[in-house]
Formats: C-alpha cells, structure tokens, sequence
C-alpha cells in the first residue's frame, strides 16, 4: 500500500525540479536527510519575521538587541524541554554543530584531572572518535557479526578499566546501519562502574523523542549534543547540553570577547557557563531556526514522526530485499530498533558510479563512501589493514564504501518505488550502465 507524507507540504523544495542526463527535468528524490535536511517552511517564515528585530545581542542597550538576548537566551529553555534536560542544572552550549560540540566537551574534560579513559565505540561518526584521541586513552566498544553494538564487550570493557572510564561516547543511532543503541541500557551499565555518558544524538534528535531524563536515575544521560542542520533548520547552529558543572572553573575551548566578565594585562575573570564557552558574537539567525523547527517537530509530535518513518523504512527494506544481488548493511534487529537509513552495494558496480546513476538517471540524492566513519564500514565490509594501507599508499586503487539511502519525516513511498525501479534495472544491465558513465 502507498505510503503519503502528511508532513510533506511543510519542507521548502521537495517538488523542485532536477535536470537529468538525458535533458529531461523530474521532481528531485532526496534520500540523503542523514548528511543534512532541507527547511521547514516555519523555519523560513520565522527567520522572515525575526530578521526586522535582529540585532546584536548580550552588549547592547538598544530595544533590538535586548530583545535578539532574550529570545537567544530563553531558546535554551525551548531546547532543554525539548530533550527533557534538568532546568537549573545543565547548561545549554550554543555550538556550530555536533562535531563542534563534542570536540569542545573534550577540551573541557581533558583538562579534569581525574579518570583518563574513554570508551567510544566501534559504530561511530569520526566526530565522537577523534576529538578524544588525542586527549585520552580512547578504547572502542565492538560490533557483532550484524555491526550492532555488543553490550557485553561495552560491560566487559567497563570492568576491566575498573573505574577509570571518565565517559561511555556513543551515538544514539548510526548514521551507517540505522541502528538505534540502547542508551538507556547504557547509561545504566555506564553509572554502574562510575562513568558518565555521552549521546551523540545528531542522527536520534530529527527522528524519535530523546529524553535526557532525571538526574536521580541510573539512565541519565549526562551529555547529549546534536546538530540544526539535520533537524530542518540548516543555519549553522548545533548543541552540547550537560552539567553546568562540568564548564565550572575550566579554560574555554574558544577565547575572545562575551566570554568573560573582567580582563585585565594581569588577569582573565572568565563568565560563567554556557556564556564562558560561546566567545565571540553568536549565531542568533541559527539558534532562531533551530527554535522554529522544534516547535514543528514539537506540534508533530516526535513520536508521530518515528512511526511514519518506520513505515517508510520497512516499505524500503522490503523493496530494496527484492533486487536479486543486492547486499543491505542494515538488517538485523527488531523492527523498532533503527532509523530510515540504509546502506547497500550493488556488487560488480562500484558505489560511487551507483550513486552518480540515481543522480543522473533519476534525479534521486543519495551518499555514497564511508559517510565519515570509516572503522565502522571497514569493520562491516571486513577491510583487511594490509588492504586499507594499500589505498592510504596508492591513490589509485579505488576506495572502498557503500550507497546510503536516508529518509526524511516528507519522503513518500512512490519516491522509495522509483529508486527500487532503477536498482532493477541496473542490476540487470551492469554492463550497459558501465559503459554509458
Ligand atoms: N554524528 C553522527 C552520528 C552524524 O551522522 C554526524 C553527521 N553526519 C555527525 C556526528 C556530525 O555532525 P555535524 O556534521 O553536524 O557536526
């Protein structure tokens, strides 16, 4: 049965037309929402209508500017409701995305001379991988068979650092596989050996509600950061929320002006957080964006949208499983365990050629490569590291990866059909697609 968006006519460009290789012009297919989103219509609108009373904010005294502050400043309420984070005890930290925010949360915890470890994982996005490695002794949790994540190795390797593990880093869902992880189980297993954890929640935030929850609770999340861009408002802004304690007293990642309260040749009296970590003058239009889309996402209803995109990725499963040697990297867990993301290859096609095909056959986006997290897919399509030092060496010996397919809360299921056509059609004829590109 036809799956319809009933979001679909609140996303700017969705029937915007694309030229294709043989001259023709069809509605575009965008299947690529895990790199970023489009806007919402609101989100535009709102920009539209806050931009007579934009301003610069915080140092000024003129009507503009204290009212740019105060909807920049109450935007941290709007978000920490959003997430359920705790109203006076965290922090809200304005960043440019996620891969800001976490490398700032590892300048800040680096310089907390306590536990020296962290434990990322084997699944994640290389912005929760490198900004630890070279702070910390990084260990990774590992993937089974399926490329999900093993919670007895996470358990295994909590208790063999015996309390040295400063923090658990893991990705709410990977931008891979899908997977949704089980963060809660996590943060539990994680405050049982006394470290904290951190949900990178940039793929979670723009398809199913995240839920910080108490601090009293085992499944506290104590850090989640995400990024606008892949929530329908691609404005340059992003998130890290976590204990304002945890900015309290350290150096800031970024220095300059708005982040302190007194400086002299002799001294710095540094503001306190998040003010202290947002130096230099802030992304107003972004956070404004951001705001905008969670009141969408809000009067959806996050719930709403995880369901009709479950829909969607099942119907997507269902038809990319009847290509006859097409091999998915998505399919192992229960129905309610993953997101609308699914990688594939198409054997004997190399998958850079395979995403350029969509492109110019049907005007249908997609990513192709190693979607910056290169260990994951080198681990599920079992690269040797003879064979990956071999390609670090020679540039020409072509670069291993995959196609990913990624939804949006707008895509509809004869959208999912075109795609599934042409895999058809081009698994049947490789050599006659070889040839044309
Ligand atoms: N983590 C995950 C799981 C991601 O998918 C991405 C973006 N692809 C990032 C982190 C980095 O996000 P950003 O580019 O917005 O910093």
């Amino acid at each position: 049965m036809a799956i319809h968006s009933p979001f679909r006519n609140l996303v700017v460009g969705v029937d915007r037309k694309l030229p294709l290789v043989n001259g023709k012009y069809v509605t575009g297919i965008n299947f690529d929402n895990a790199a970023t989103t489009p806007p919402l219509h609101s989100v535009m609108e709102e920009l539209g209508d806050f931009a007579p009373w934009y301003s610069s904010i915080h140092r000024g005294a003129g009507y503009k500017s204290i009212l740019s502050s105060d909807v920049y400043e109450e935007g941290r309420d709007v978000i920490k409701k959003f997430v359920n984070a705790d109203h006076t005890r965290d922090v809200v930290i304005y960043t440019k995305n996620t891969t800001e925010a976490i490398n700032l949360l590892s300048y800040i915890l680096e310089q907390k001379d306590d536990k020296q470890v962290i434990l990322s994982t084997d699944m994640e996005h290389l912005a929760n991988d490198l900004p630890w490695r070279d702070k910390f002794l990084v260990d990774y949790v590992s993937i089974d068979e399926f490329g999900k994540l093993s919670l007895e190795d996470l358990e295994m390797k909590l208790i063999h650092y015996g309390g040295r593990i400063k923090l658990v880093t893991v990705t709410g869902a990977s931008n891979v596989t899908g997977y949704k992880n089980p963060i809660y189980k996590i943060a539990k297993l994680a405050h049982k050996y006394e470290a904290k954890i951190l949900v990178d929640g940039a793929q979670l935030a723009p398809h199913c509600p995240i839920d910080m929850k108490d601090y009293e609770s085992l499944e506290h999340l104590d850090y989640l950061v995400f990024s606008a861009h892949k929530m329908y408002a691609p404005f340059g802004i992003g998130v890290l929320i976590g204990p304002k304690e945890t900015f309290e007293g350290e150096e800031p990642y970024c220095k300059g002006g708005g982040a302190v309260k007194l400086v002299s040749h002799q001294f710095i009296a540094w503001d306190t957080p998040p003010h202290k970590e947002e130096a230099g003058t802030p992304n107003v239009m972004g956070v404004v964006a951001l705001l905008a889309a969670i009141k969408t996402l809000s009067s959806i209803g996050m719930q709403v949208i995880d369901n009709y995109e479950q829909n969607l990725i099942h119907y997507a499963i269902a038809g990319l499983t009847s290509i006859p040697d097409i091999k998915l990297y998505c399919c192992a867990g229960n129905k309610e365990d993953r997101l609308g993301i699914i990688a594939f290859d198409l054997p004997g096609i190399h998958h850079e050629l395979l995403a350029n095909i969509l492109s110019h056959e049907a005007g249908i986006a997609v990513r192709n490569g190693l979607f910056c997290a290169h260990p994951y897919i080198e681990k599920l399509l079992g690269i040797t590291n003879q064979k990956l030092s071999d390609i670090q060496k020679n540039p020409n010996v072509p670069c291993p990866g995959l196609v990913r397919m990624s939804l949006g809360l707008y895509n509809n299921s004869d959208e999912v059909d075109i795609l599934i056509d042409l895999l058809h059609q081009i698994s049947k004829n490789k050599k006659a697609y070889i040839q044309k590109y």
